[in-house]
């Protein structure tokens, strides 16, 4: 692959090579648009990009997806249907993720299986008294998928008029929070934090989360599949990116997109970082929106309300963990994949975490589903937890302090983990810290509240003419299930479809 881009004029350039424009870049290129996809690292793939140290194979940002499954109670899932359209399903391999969690709490443990019955019979089995209360809910997330689905990708006014008679569901509890649901459904208070322990998946806690959101997460895990893919997320994005080359679409790499070109409030193309300029009459972003208009586009070309819009939208939180392999006989230990861990009180949980004392974690041992990412004998622990967005650095000491907190969780899974610890990345030998912390985020682009799920997140198209959005910037939300099907969308605009119609079957 070059760092150049072979033609000096394109139908339409992407920016970034995230999941997010890697599906649109696709699918524009197997629709016969002539694209490039311009990307600033070495590998495509964004957030699921994995680093490799030596023979150990880690994805440091992303744990599990959903989407997957060739068929269901909910249908196909859209990353199948993606990657089947583009001829490129058998380039990677996704292992079902069951059980799909462990939620552990200091007096308490339960694993959560996948499947609407298994994950309701273990439910029931520790909370008989909240039968019918768990039931309803789980119907709700199940009928607010499907509603989602049946959605309009962009709503017309006439779409919104009929919302409480087509979408009911959703209509009801759009401005819901987790925590105002589960009120309204629950009555044990430790069944309500045992269902809701998944929270990080969304980064915000019962408080402040978007119902909307968690609805469809659960409902497309636990009826869908939770899944990893085989050998590493890297190849998942290899597979998007040969949807991009086989179809006849270019993709640069190693090359920042240093300006958007915009003249009279319109698009024209791009410049790369080497200085090369490429007309298009559509370029859509996959990268940090406050980046594309605040420093790739001459300030004068956007609109001030846009501009403020942008920055009075809140970012979701960011994470620092440890990512460290372990000689420990994980398997003798019965542990699932990922654990999630936490005090009773999640609220709680949350804040002391963005104030540098974590009392939850997600404690993530890839190993025990997919033996390639780790030698024989070791284990891979990935440990995280919570910081605010773009906080600063902690001292030396707050750093060392929320480590050794991380590692204090993780033991309660992984007893002695600290005896057991046979690699550690970022630890050298003129490291300071003895557990280095990595940080990465925001996470899932803004934060999944209330006041920024599905419609209320920035709009695919932009005041500048022929500039769209892809990715978790944008509509629908965060998360690889939900940016694909941004890219799908953005696909549909450059192409011109009709963007009414309803988001399933995917119009490709
Ligand atoms: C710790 C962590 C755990 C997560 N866990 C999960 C999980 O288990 N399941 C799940 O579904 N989601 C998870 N997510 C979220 C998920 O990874 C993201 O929501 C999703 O991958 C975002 O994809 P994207 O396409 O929007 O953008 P990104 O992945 O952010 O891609 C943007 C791309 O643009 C490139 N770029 C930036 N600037 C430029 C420039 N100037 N020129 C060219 N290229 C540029 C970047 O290098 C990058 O490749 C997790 C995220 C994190 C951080």
């Amino acid at each position: 692959m070059s760092n150049q881009a072979l033609r000096s004029a394109y139908a339409v350039i992407v920016i970034g090579a995230g999941l997010g424009v890697l599906t649109t870049g696709a699918l524009l290129a197997k629709a016969g648009k002539q694209v490039l996809v311009v990307e600033k690292e070495q590998h495509p793939g964004g957030f699921i990009r994995e680093f490799r140290h030596g023979p150990y194979i880690i994805n440091p940002a992303i744990h599990s997806i959903m989407g997957c499954n060739p068929a269901g109670p909910l249908g196909q899932g859209v990353i199948d249907a993606v990657l089947e359209h583009l001829g490129v399903q058998d380039q990677c391999q996704f292992i079902r993720v069951d059980p799909f969690y462990r939620a552990q709490f200091p007096d308490f443990r339960m694993d959560v299986p996948l499947g609407r019955d298994a994950f309701l019979d273990a439910y029931l089995h520790h909370f008989p008294g909240d039968a019918e209360g768990l039931r309803s809910l789980v119907d709700l997330c199940s009928a607010s998928f499907q509603e989602a689905m049946q959605f309009p990708a962009v709503p017309r006014w006439q779409d919104w008029l009929l919302m409480p008679f087509r979408s009911p569901k959703i209509f009801r509890n759009a401005t819901s929070t987790l925590a105002a649901v589960l009120d309204r459904y629950l009555s044990d208070s430790r069944l309500k934090s045992v269902y809701a322990v998944l929270y990080p998946y969304l980064a915000l806690p019962p408080s402040r989360l978007s119902f909307f959101l968690w609805s469809i997460m659960m409902a497309s895990y636990i009826e869908q599949g939770a899944y990893y893919c085989q050998g590493g997320f890297q190849n998942m994005a290899a597979a998007f990116a040969e949807g991009v080359t086989k179809h006849g679409g270019e993709l640069i790499l190693e090359m920042p997109v240093k300006n958007i070109r915009v003249a009279g409030g319109k698009v024209q193309g791009i410049e790369l970082q080497n200085g090369q300029e490429v007309d298009a009459p559509a370029v859509i972003s996959n990268i940090d929106v406050r980046t594309t208009f605040q420093d790739l586009i001459e300030a004068d070309q956007v609109p001030t309300s846009y501009l403020r819009k942008i920055n009075d939208l809140e970012p979701s939180a960011s994470v620092l963990g440890l990512f460290l392999a372990t000689d420990l006989d994980v398997q003798a230990l019965g542990i699932p994949k990922v654990t999630l861990l936490s005090s009773w009180d999640l609220e709680d949980a949350y804040t002391a975490a963005l104030h540098g004392n974590p009392k939850s974690a997600a404690v993530h041992v890839p190993t025990v589903i997919d033996d390639t990412l780790a030698p024989p004998g070791e284990h891979l622990v990935i440990i995280q937890s919570f910081i605010p967005a773009e906080s600063a650095r902690l001292s030396p000491s707050a750093s060392a302090a929320y480590a050794e907190s991380l590692l204090d969780l993780a033991e309660q899974v992984l007893p002695d983990l600290r005896e057991h610890i046979t690699f550690m990345v970022g630890a050298s030998e003129e490291e300071q810290q003895k557990y280095p912390l990595q940080r990465l985020g925001p996470i899932y682009g803004w934060a999944n509240s209330v006041g920024q799920a599905g419609p209320r997140r920035l709009p695919y198209k932009t005041p500048v003419s022929g500039l769209y959005l892809a990715g978790h910037w944008t509509q629908p939300g965060s998360g690889v299930w939900t940016v694909v099907l941004s890219g799908v969308n953005a696909a549909r605009y450059a192409i011109g479809k009709d963007m009414s119609q309803a988001i399933w079957p995917l119009d490709l």
